[in-house]
């Protein structure tokens, strides 16, 4: 019999998952990597891993590959860290793979976008087990459920790199892949210190994560992570303020599932007008603490 596991690196992306578990129309168990998932989402069983942090890459894939026995499909929602460990589940349990999926037309048979979604393609997987990753903002919430019945499940962390110290740029900020509000900047942001204190002072205002295109990446200005679009990060926020920001394909292909788009270039022919909800024609050293000062304290 066809059977989920979807993967959970944390607890809080439970709520990601149950419209896709729905979509596939399968039964499903959740497996909880660190935290605990959300007791509605309809899961029949939380696989309790217990990890306190989240091991590099080799050695999660190894303990993924091996609770994932039994099960017919093996997903997780379509982020970096994602791209990364399963595609090494898939090479472990020598399976087809599917990423970034946004539809799905059969349990083996897929909608992704390629190209910056240019192009969408139908992938048909032929093996068992499918492994998947998705795009969360592609499929509506699933109906609510009871409490899943909680397992432990013993998960080696032990792999073949170990990670020395790890330090988060940025504070205390939500994640970009999963905030609700986005508040990104372009190369006009000048260096990484005007870039932190008026987007990111921007962002702590109003509890958004940052985002920057890649202009801003590749001249130093914003950290790699940051970088929203076809090469960097996908987002899918109620709200995304693009300050300084062209519109280029490739950074409009990261951010087109946003709910509303926020326009604030000086350029009245900017391309991003062309997508926004709102456009504001206007400097945005000027434009930002404006909005900074009207929301007050
Ligand atoms: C294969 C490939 C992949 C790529 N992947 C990505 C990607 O993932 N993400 C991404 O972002 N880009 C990506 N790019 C780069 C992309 O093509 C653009 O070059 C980039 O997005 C432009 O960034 P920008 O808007 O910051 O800069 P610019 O295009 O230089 O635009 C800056 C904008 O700021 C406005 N401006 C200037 N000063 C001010 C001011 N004071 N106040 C308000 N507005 C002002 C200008 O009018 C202009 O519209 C990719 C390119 C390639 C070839």
């Amino acid at each position: 019999m066809s059977k989920l596991l979807l993967v959970l690196f944390t607890g809080s992306e439970s709520s990601l998952g149950s419209g896709f578990a729905a979509a596939l129309g399968l039964s499903f168990d959740v497996l909880t990597l660190t935290g605990h998932a959300e007791t509605n989402t309809g899961a029949e069983k939380e696989l309790v891993a217990g990890l306190t942090s989240l091991p590099p890459a080799d050695a999660l894939a190894s303990t993924i590959a091996t609770l994932s026995q039994g099960y017919t499909h093996i997903a997780a929602t379509s982020n970096m860290r994602s791209k990364d460990v399963m595609a090494r589940v898939a090479g472990i349990l020598d399976a087809g793979m599917v990423t970034d999926v946004t539809l799905i037309e059969s349990p083996t048979r897929f909608k992704r976008p390629v190209l910056a979604g240019s192009i969408i393609s139908i992938v048909e997987v032929l093996s068992t087990p499918v492994v998947l990753t998705f795009r969360p903002a592609g499929f509506a919430k699933g109906e609510a459920g009871g409490a899943p019945d909680q397992v432990s499940v013993s998960a080696d962390a032990s792999g073949k790199t170990v990670r020395i110290s790890q330090s988060v740029r940025g504070g205390a900020r939500p994640d970009l892949s999963q905030a609700k509000i986005v508040i990104s900047g372009g190369r006009p942001l000048r260096d990484a210190e005007t870039f932190e204190r008026v987007i990111g002072g921007f962002a702590d205002k109003v509890g958004g994560a940052v985002g920057a295109t890649r202009a801003a990446v590749d001249s130093g200005i914003a950290p790699n992570e940051l970088q929203v679009g076809q090469t960097g990060k996908i987002v899918a926020p109620d709200l995304y303020i693009a300050a300084g920001i062209s519109g280029s394909t490739q950074h409009m292909a990261g951010i087109k599932d946003s709910k509303i788009i926020v326009a604030i270039n000086k350029d009245p022919d900017a391309p991003i007008f062309e997508s926004a909800d709102y456009g504001l024609v206007a400097d945005l050293f000027d434009a930002l603490p404006a909005i900074e000062r009207a929301l007050g304290s």
